[in-house]
């Protein structure tokens, strides 16, 4: 594969300042951290694409030798040389990436160590959790206890679902499993192989069920996982933690559970990432005289100041009343938008100011 450069993967100039580097490669984790795109393999490979540019150019001597001879100039290095003088764990917790189940076995992929490395070990299935917050769970980050059912492997048979010594070889594919039929023809004879019907491919056959799991090998049991959920988060958000899918047994690795979140719609502020929207009306002489009004906050009430002269549709903006934005201490916005209505039940001593007012209009009043 073409090896990028790394000034090119960071998207920095040549000159970028350590402050600058750091920006760069926080906004691109941000978007490409496996834990927030998992099974996406293009996304692990820029991670750690992303990763090793970051880790040559923030340091002083790697990155002489990389301006002066290119990829080149690194082959010296070994992997953990390259990647030793940056502290990532640290980094990513300081980017609120942390709590995003940022366990060690995504870690070391990220660098081609662990699972890939070392032996690879079969693992049970993976478990998917819908976690639907509020919006203010979503805003204020929450600690949630999950309890689903997960299947783990029947005690009494070990999954083969038999009565201890209740089980035979089948005898129509001698234990294979297979079904191997072949056809003589002109050119050759063809093999077909296909799934033994009268095993279901097992190569086994159950003379009498297991009591304990009626056959299935094996057992549902319930369990409990306690998870932290990170301010600001939003609906697609998934967290990943590691080794609380299906239980593994013997050779087996216990599977990992995705938390998918989705934040529930809110009956008055809309969200779009990190700001919020509410809709306020206000009466045509407020928006005329100008006024100071209660508005609800995810911080409870707060005072929007109304220009004089205000339009229908003015947006209006509360700085810093928004979303905590993930991974960081500001918060986005609150913004206003102002509906200008238009009374419809006016007294008669309203309607005759508003005639005295029309008056004064036509007369060539205020504009
Ligand atoms: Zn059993
Ligand atoms: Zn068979």
């Amino acid at each position: 594969m073409e090896r990028r450069d790394y000034y090119e993967v960071l998207g920095v100039d040549r000159t970028a300042d350590e402050t600058t580097l750091k920006r760069a490669y926080r906004t691109l984790a941000m978007r490409f951290h496996p834990d927030r795109n998992p099974g996406d393999n293009e996304c692990v490979s820029r991670m750690k694409e992303l990763n090793e540019a970051y880790a040559v150019l923030c340091d002083c001597d790697k990155r002489r030798m990389y301006d002066r001879y290119g990829h080149d100039g690194l082959s010296g290095y070994s992997q953990s040389d390259i990647f030793g003088g940056v502290d990532f764990s640290t980094l990513f917790r300081e980017f609120g990436l942390g709590g995003f189940g940022f366990g060690n076995g995504i870690f070391d992929n990220l660098f081609g160590r662990g699972r890939t490395g070392t032996r690879e070990r079969r693992r049970a299935s993976d478990l998917r959790y819908n976690l639907e917050l509020t919006l203010e769970e979503a805003a204020t980050g929450v600690e949630r206890v999950l309890e689903f059912p997960r299947r783990r492997t029947c005690t009494s048979c070990r999954g083969s679902g038999a009565k201890e010594g209740a089980i035979n070889t089948c005898e129509r594919c001698e234990g294979s499993g297979q079904a191997v039929r072949e056809h003589r023809s002109g050119i050759g004879v063809f093999r077909q192989i296909s799934v033994c019907g009268e095993c279901r491919g097992t190569g086994r056959i159950v003379r009498e069920k297991c009591s304990l799991c009626e056959g299935s090998g094996a057992l549902e049991e319930d369990h409990d996982v306690t998870i932290t959920i990170p301010a600001g988060v939003e609906s697609g958000h998934t967290l990943r933690l590691e080794r609380e899918g299906e239980p593994g047994d013997g050779d087996t690795a216990p599977g990992d559970l995705y938390v998918v979140v989705s934040v529930a719609r809110h009956p008055v502020f809309e969200r779009h990432g990190e700001d919020l929207y509410l809709q306020q009306d206000i009466g045509i002489a407020e928006a005329a005289l100008g006024a100071s009004l209660p508005v609800p906050s995810l911080d409870g009430e707060c005072t929007l100041e109304v220009p004089e002269g205000t339009q229908n549709g003015t947006l209006i903006r509360l700085k810093g009343k928004g979303m905590p934005i993930l991974g960081s201490k500001r918060r986005g916005d609150l913004y206003v938008v102002v509906r200008v209505s238009v009374p419809t039940h006016l007294t008669r001593q309203q309607k005759e100011i508003l005639r005295e007012f029309r008056r004064l209009e036509q007369e060539g009043g205020a504009t």
